[in-house]
């Protein structure tokens, strides 16, 4: 089979790999229908996490089920599946309270990128369509590998409610599927934090109330001049700096909450500010396992699509082409088919 192996930041290369094979009983093969590159992977790509050697890269995908484990009982063979970007039992303390993501047994995938991908843990990782879907809903589909289900659990973190008001720092692909979880959780008002046109009119297709295009202690202000001065009730951090954070942190009403889903780099706060604060914080890597189910049936009944994300797609071999055009923000979001 032929997937994308990073070398280097800034050399990508799409090249001949092993197929994978089932190791343990509990896995399954799957042909990649999509897949796609991510935010985080621009980390590598750019240099900011260091590689060190040659490294199957990716770790959002849809495909086909080839060939399962002996002990693999709730996929088989033909379905159309999704699974998260960690593996997991689904079985675990941490699974069962809905913290999939540090599931006791969890495996970060990578090397999606890719023709065919091992999945461990099939069973607790991997959800079957109701059939195989429609061509148009694959791009929604497989952001529900990661972006949406992150953007999701940025909400669910932050505490959306019906009547919330809501700010969104960052206006990348998961800020804009948290654009789309903030509406659909019932908030009132949803506050892009966006300076691209394009973002700023998906944003708004998603659901934003207003865009605010400031940044820093200028993007704190206006989110109070448009709140009356008491700041939103949740805010949604999707990039990881710490301008970001603390933006978000700023942005928020005290008894507010942040749902943090970038991954920081530099983040650092003061827990003496965090006191005094009255801003709750809760984040991580998304437990996108947990939402799957339902995730899966609002975008087969048309309640969402947050495949409009993807403004770009290539085939898989022009993977290269994919980081280039995200890492030079020509595209929001690459998405790749074999
Ligand atoms: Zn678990």
């Amino acid at each position: 089979m032929r997937g994308a192996v990073i070398h280097a930041p800034r050399d990508v290369q799409f090249e001949e790999r092993p197929d994978p094979e089932l190791k343990e009983p509990t896995d399954a093969i799957i042909r990649t229908v999509a897949t796609c590159v991510c935010g985080s992977d621009l980390w590598f790509y750019r240099g900011v996490n260091p590689v060190t050697d040659p490294t199957p890269i990716g770790h959002e995908y849809v495909g086909v089920v080839e060939e399962v484990g002996d002990d693999v009982t709730t996929v088989r063979p033909g379905q159309f599946v999704i699974g998260s970007f960690f593996a997991s039992d689904n079985t675990c303390p941490h699974c069962r309270a809905g913290y999939q993501s540090s599931c006791v047994h969890r495996e970060l995938m990578n090397g999606c990128q890719a023709d065919l991908v091992r999945v461990p843990l099939a069973d607790g990782t991997l959800v079957a369509t109701p059939e195989r879907p429609a061509d148009e809903l694959i791009p929604s589909l497989l952001t529900l590998s990661d972006v949406m289900g992150t953007g999701w659990y940025a909400a669910v973190a932050a505490e959306v409610r019906p009547g919330a008001t809501v700010a969104v720092v960052g206006d990348g692909a998961v800020g804009l599927c948290g654009v789309i979880a903030a509406k659909a959780l019932g908030a009132e008002r949803v506050i892009a934090m966006s300076r691209h046109e394009p973002r700023q009119r998906l944003a708004l297709e998603f659901g934003a109330t207003d865009i605010v295009t400031e940044r820093g202690a200028d993007g704190v202000r206006r989110i109070r001049e448009l709140t009356g001065g008491v700041g939103a009730d949740c805010v949604l951090e999707c990039v990881g700096t710490n301008e970001s954070m603390q933006q978000a942190l700023r942005s928020t009403r005290p008894g507010g909450n942040v749902g943090f889903v970038g991954v920081p780099h530099g983040v650092d706060i003061p827990g003496e500010d965090l006191f005094y604060s009255h801003v709750g914080l809760r984040g991580g890597p998304a437990p996108v396992r947990a939402y799957l189910p339902d995730l899966i049936d609002r975008v087969w009944t048309g309640r969402m699509e947050p495949g409009r994300v993807f403004d770009l797609t290539l085939p898989l071999d022009q993977v290269a082409e994919a980081y280039r055009a995200m890492d030079e923000r020509r595209a929001i979001k690459a998405l790749l088919r074999p």
